[in-house]
Order: structure tokens, then sequence, then C-alpha cells
């Protein structure tokens, strides 16, 4: 709680008490004119009256005084329940010594000073209290006996007591219950307010961040939606996704990656001025609401603080982190004209920026909804292939170039959509990645193509290396390395069977993680390849450090072999630089016989290509295996398939 929030609620409390006393004097002030009364009745002398009444002027103005100067809250019951009661309890027996017969009337108001302790007491203290008043009116029929003997009918008054010692335990004991009860309800009534404004925050904030949430955002877009309009203003919309976030979740945890959404959303915050409003939509996905743009260069201008703000390094939970933002910007009323189409229209901005290299703020223009609408049917189908199992496996035999033998074969995806036919990789691994479904699809891969090189070894097939292409989040998600050795496992073929091709980019976006990862790989037995070799940018000092078996020269080298002088030389220094780290190399994309020849002449170890055969589906792939094992082993057989896609 707040300190103003708490001194609110002890003003509140100490007006609360003020109140219950103001209602115990005014009780007493009816003893007033009851006390004339009870003069003219003969029952009190003018003396007692007047003393009576002097003292309820005392006994009233000592509490008003404790109360209002605040001196009742150095008591542990600032209420001062038991010293009100027991000044009730003294007048009421000063009054009684005071009349001269019928004492019984005025012993009926120990029930009203009892009722008064309903506001706090519990039973044991109602006990007490009654206790107290039996004492006290035992007290006064011994003083009457010794000082106004002549009033006293000694009978009548201890008959009086007995009563009294009757009725009042019950009386205590029924007031004892209802005070719980009244406590019972006043807790639970606390509780029920502190729950309720608990779901009132949980409804409209984000736990993680503290900030507003979805829904609470799109009450404020609308409503702000609805000043712009009147105001005729405009608002700009920032949808802000943070880069990479899911490898950062998947590859240091999700406890870090919840710290870096709450360093996000500080440095966001930073930035905003009164009437922004900033939410978390979930995810790694963040809104900026900006309301009276004056001019549109503004817009730019928050964008790139957003993300300049974002881009200062940071240390997080010990580890150094660089983090950006994609940020797609949608305005009203120039791009969409309710809080629905807006959110929608920045998030296709957002997109856009992801798309252009991420790292980047797209302002919306209406040419970007066609092409979201495309990638949104393209994911939504991609995600239906899954479901419907509509992927296959091609695979491309890869040659010995001394032997001429098969050592292995390369599983290609490829996707049979229904109306477009057979769909290559290059037209969906990106966007599968870009979506997460890289990883289920992954998995499907490596459970597919483990139980086809099983089967393959159970038909009498010579054991091949089979090998398997990795996406960079596929590698870098938390549980590959576990669910690979379970695949492997559950494949019942050894692990050096198996070879994983990493690209070299992949490897380049983070060396000592992506070392850290193939020591781990290879610890469970796989070989493995890196691919497209030459188009990164490794330096030999990596090179050297990764556990690789295998080179795999970019086709783009081997395309122009042997014409292409550069080409050529790179060819051979690979091969060279490859053979002296003890690693085997293969050549991709060889498509003709003298490309082969110089391959050859170069030392390359292997090669694949259209020249000895594409990928083939496994109804292709078995007879051309079986076909070169009877007879052509020790020659290049080239068949005529051409590439399809
Ligand atoms: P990549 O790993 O470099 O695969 C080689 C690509 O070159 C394949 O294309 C293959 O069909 C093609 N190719 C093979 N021989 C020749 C040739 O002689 N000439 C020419 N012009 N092309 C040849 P594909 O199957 O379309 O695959 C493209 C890329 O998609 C692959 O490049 C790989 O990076 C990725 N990919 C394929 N399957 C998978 C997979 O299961 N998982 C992941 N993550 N990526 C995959
Ligand atoms: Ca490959
Ligand atoms: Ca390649």
């Amino acid at each position: 709680m707040t300190p103003s929030k708490q001194t609110r609620t002890l003003n509140e409390q100490q007006d609360v008490r003020l109140k219950q006393f103001k209602i115990a004097a005014a009780t007493y002030a009816l003893a007033f004119p009851l006390l004339f009364l009870a003069h003219f009745a003969a029952l009190i002398s003018w003396p007692y009256a007047l003393a009576s009444c002097a003292l309820v002027l005392i006994i009233n103005a000592v509490f008003f005084g404790l109360f209002t100067s605040g001196a009742n809250l150095k008591f542990e019951d600032a209420s001062l329940t038991h010293a009100q009661t027991s000044a009730g309890i003294f007048f009421v027996m000063f009054v009684a010594y005071g009349f001269d017969h019928d004492r019984s009337l005025v012993l009926i108001w120990c029930f009203v000073v009892l009722l008064f302790g309903v506001f706090r007491f519990k039973t044991r203290e109602f006990v007490v209290t009654t206790l107290v008043i039996l004492a006290g009116y035992a007290a006064v029929i011994n003083l009457l006996m010794t000082f106004k003997p002549q009033t006293v009918n000694v009978y009548l008054e201890w008959f009086q007591w007995a009563t009294l010692a009757m009725v009042l335990p019950a009386f205590a004991a029924i007031g004892g219950r209802i005070s719980a009860l009244r406590a019972k309800l006043a807790e639970n009534n606390a509780e029920l307010v502190t729950a309720l404004s608990t779901i009132q925050v949980l409804a409209n904030h984000d736990t993680l961040t503290g900030l507003p949430n979805r829904a609470m955002f799109n009450d404020n877009l609308q409503q702000a939606i609805a000043r712009a309009t009147r105001s005729s203003t405009q608002l700009a919309l920032f949808f802000i996704d943070l880069d990479h976030f899911k490898q950062v979740n998947d590859t240091l945890g999700h406890p870090f990656g919840d710290s870096v959404l709450r360093e996000a959303s500080r440095r966001f915050s930073s930035l905003t001025r009164d009437g922004d409003t900033l939410a978390r939509f979930g995810g790694d996905e963040f809104v900026l609401l900006v309301e009276n743009l004056r001019d549109t260069s503004d817009v730019h201008a928050i964008a790139h603080k957003l993300q300049s703000v974002l881009e200062q390094r940071a240390t997080i939970d010990s580890h150094e982190v660089n983090l950006s933002a994609s940020i797609g910007v949608c305005m009203y009323p120039a791009h969409g004209d309710n809080a629905q189409t807006m959110l929608a229209n920045a998030d296709i901005a957002m997109y856009q920026a992801k798309s252009a290299g991420r790292k980047q703020y797209c302002v919306f223009s209406s040419g970007m909804s066609d092409q979201a609408a495309e990638k949104y049917q393209m994911e939504t189908a991609l995600r239906r292939a899954l479901e419907e199992d509509r992927f296959r496996i091609h695979y491309q035999p890869k040659i010995d170039i001394a032997s001429g033998r098969v050592t292995g074969v390369e599983a290609l995806i490829r996707w049979e959509h229904p109306e477009l036919g057979l769909v290559y990789p290059d037209r969906f691994i990106r966007l599968a990645e870009d979506t997460g479904l890289i990883i289920a699809i992954g998995r499907w891969t490596l459970k597919e193509v483990c139980e086809r090189a099983r089967a393959w070894d159970e038909m009498g097939l010579p054991p091949m290396i089979m090998s398997v292409n990795l996406s960079a989040s596929q590698l870098m998600h938390a549980d590959f390395v576990k669910d690979c050795a379970a695949a492997l496992k559950a494949a019942g073929r050894k692990p050096e069977l198996f070879e994983f091709e990493i690209t070299e980019s992949m490897v380049m976006q983070n060396p000592e993680h992506a070392t850290k990862l193939m020591e781990e790989l290879r610890a469970i037995g796989v070989r493995l390849a890196i691919d497209d070799f030459g188009t990164g940018y490794s330096s030999l000092a990596y090179l050297k450090q990764f556990p690789v078996h295998t080179l795999k020269v970019d086709q783009s080298f081997v395309r122009d072999l042997p014409h292409n002088r550069d080409d050529v030389a790179i060819t051979r220094a690979v091969i060279a630089m490859a053979h002296s780290l003890k690693m085997n190399v293969i050549a991709e994309g060889v498509e003709r016989e003298e490309q082969l020849a110089l391959l050859t002449a170069e030392g390359c170890d292997e090669f694949q290509g259209f020249y000895c055969a594409r990928a083939l589906p496994e109804n292709e792939l078995i007879p051309f295996l079986k076909g070169r094992n009877s007879g052509h082993r020790g020659n290049v057989t080239s068949i005529s398939a051409k590439h399809g896609g």
C-alpha cells in the first residue's frame, strides 16, 4: 500500500471511532431528562441528580478530548472500548447508588453499555464486563447498606443482583456471537475489496511488466480514436516486436526472456509522455499509442527513438545482450478509421519491417496488405500441410569421386501442395522459420528420415550416411540435442550414419554458442557438415575450432567450373584447407562432366548434383541405388532427370 493510501485509511478509521463515540455521547445525553424525571418521581435527590449530570459531562469531555486530539491512537485498542464501557458501568453504578429505591430501572442501562461492546468485544471480554457489572453492583449494595441503609431493601437488591447474574451472561454470550459475526463480515468485506481490485488490475494489466494489456489498450485506442475524430487530430500507433526474441528464450531460458521483456518495457516507458499509452500485447510485442500528433515527421522521430533506446547495450542477469526491434507504424485517420484496422495495419507494417531484415521501422502503406494477405495464406497452408501430412522427403545421392560409390543421401524436403503441386523448400523454409513452424517441420523430417533409413537397412541396402539440413532456429532450440538423441535412439541405427548440415552463416551468427551445440551433437555420435561453404564469412580461426567432418563447397563456386579462374582458385583453396584440417570435401551442384573432371583433378572427395542424380523420391531412389550396386559401381552414371523446381 502507498503511504498516502495508508494515511487515508487511518483517517477513515479515526472518523469511524469518533462517530461511534458520538453515538455513546448521545446515549449519555438521554440521562439528563431521565435524571430530572427521576428527581420529580422522588427516585433521586437533587445533589445526586446534579452530580450524575456532572459525571456525564466529565466522562464525555475526557473521551471527546482523547478522540479529537488523536491521543486514543497511543492505546492498543484505539477505540478505547474497555475504558468507555468501564466509564459507562461506573456511571450506571453511581446513579444506582444515588437512587433511593427502584434501582432496577437504572440497572437496565447496563444492557445498553454492554451493547457498545458489540463493536469490539469477543465473548470473553463480554463475560469480563459482565463480571465487572456484577462486582460493581455488589459494591453498590454494600456501600448502600453502610451509608444509606434506610433506602435499602437488602432482599430486593440481592434478588436484583441474582437476576442480573443470570441474565447478563446469556446476554454476553449472544453479544459475543454478534460481535464475532460482525468481525467476520468486516474481514470478508476487506478480502472482497482487495480481491476485486486485484482482479481489476489483472484483467487490465500484464503481470510481467505491469503495463496495460491488450484488452485495456483496445479500450484506450477506441477512446483515443473518438477523441481524435472530435478534435480532428492525428494518432500514431507503433507496433513493436523484438527481434530474435524466440531465440533468446530458447537458448537462454524463459526466466531470462522475462528479464529481457521487463528491460524493454522499462526502456520504452522512459520515452513515453503524458497521454501516451504503452502496452504489452503478449509475447515480445509492445504497442505505443501517441495522440495529438502535430506532424507526420514526428512519427519518424518517435520510431527512431524507440529503436535507439532499445539498442543501447545492456547487461541483463549478467549476460550481455544486443536488443533490437522491428516497428510497424499506422496512423489515424490516414491508414484506418477503427481500432481493429489500425492494429491489423500496424502489424502488417511491422512484418514488412521484419522481412526487410529486422531492426527497422515501416510506416503502413496500402500495398502492404496484399502481400501480407498472401503471406498469411501461405502460413495457414503451411500449418495445414503439417497437420495433413503433406510433406515429402526426396533424397539426393552423394557420390565418392574415387570409387563412384554412393556414400549417402541428402534429405531434401518438399511440400505436396494440392493446387500448386510440388513446392520446393526455397519457397517455404524462410516462412517456416519466421513463424516457428520449422521446429515442428524439423521434428517431422528427422522422424521420417530415421524411419526410412532403418527400413532401407532392413531391406539389405548397404549402410549409407543420411544427411539432414538444419535451420538456425532448430539448432538453437533448447530441446534440439535431446530430441535428436531420442529420435536417433528410436531409429536403432548407428548415430555415425547421420550427418547434420549446418550452413556457415548459421554458425557465424553466434560462433561460440554454435560450437557448443555442435560439440553436444558430436557427443551423441552424429557427423556434422558445414553447408554452403564460402558464401558466409567464417574465419579460419573458427573453422579450426568447429568439430565438423565435412565441408560442402557451395554451388555458386561449382557453377562456372572449370572456366571461371576465380572459382577454380577458390575451389582449390577450399579443398586444400579442408584437407589440412582433416575434413572431407564435397562439391554441390555438379551438372557437367567438365566440372567433375576439375574437381577430380583437385582432389575433391565427393560430389552431389544433377550430373549424377537429382533429389529422388524414395520409390525412384531404391531402384537407383540397386542399379548402382549391381554393375555400375566404379563409374559415375548420369541420369537424365532434371531438377523440377
Ligand atoms: P541446400 O542444402 O544447399 O541443398 C541443395 C539444393 O541444391 C537442393 O535444393 C538441391 O535440390 C539443389 N541441387 C542439387 N543438385 C543440384 C544441381 O546439380 N544443380 C542445381 N542447380 N541445384 C542442385 P532444394 O531441394 O530446393 O533445397 C533448397 C534448400 O532448402 C537447401 O539448400 C536447404 O538449405 C533447404 N532445405 C531443404 N530441405 C530442408 C530441410 O529438411 N530442412 C531445412 N531446414 N532446410 C532444408
Ligand atoms: Ca544441404
Ligand atoms: Ca548447400
